[in-house]
């Protein structure tokens, strides 16, 4: 299953990705991006997968 990964020190706190992935990433009290799951499924992995790339600091990835 596709792992979800974020790199929380490059994170700005844009807040594009919960826009995007509302049920995969939200933003903590210190504005640093937060996963609401390890795992996606692969019919989720699409939607995720555009809004980890809408992240203006390339802070979001997805691992196989
Ligand atoms: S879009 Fe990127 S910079 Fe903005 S909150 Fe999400 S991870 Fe952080």
């Amino acid at each position: 299953m596709p792992r979800l990964l974020a790199d929380v020190k490059a994170c700005q706190g844009y807040g594009n990705c919960i826009t995007g992935a509302p049920d995969a990433y939200d933003i903590d009290d210190d504005g640093k991006v937060v996963l609401l799951t390890e795992e996606i499924s692969d019919a989720d992995r699409p939607r995720v997968e555009e809004a980890a790339r809408s992240c203006p600091a390339n802070a979001l990835s997805i691992e196989d």
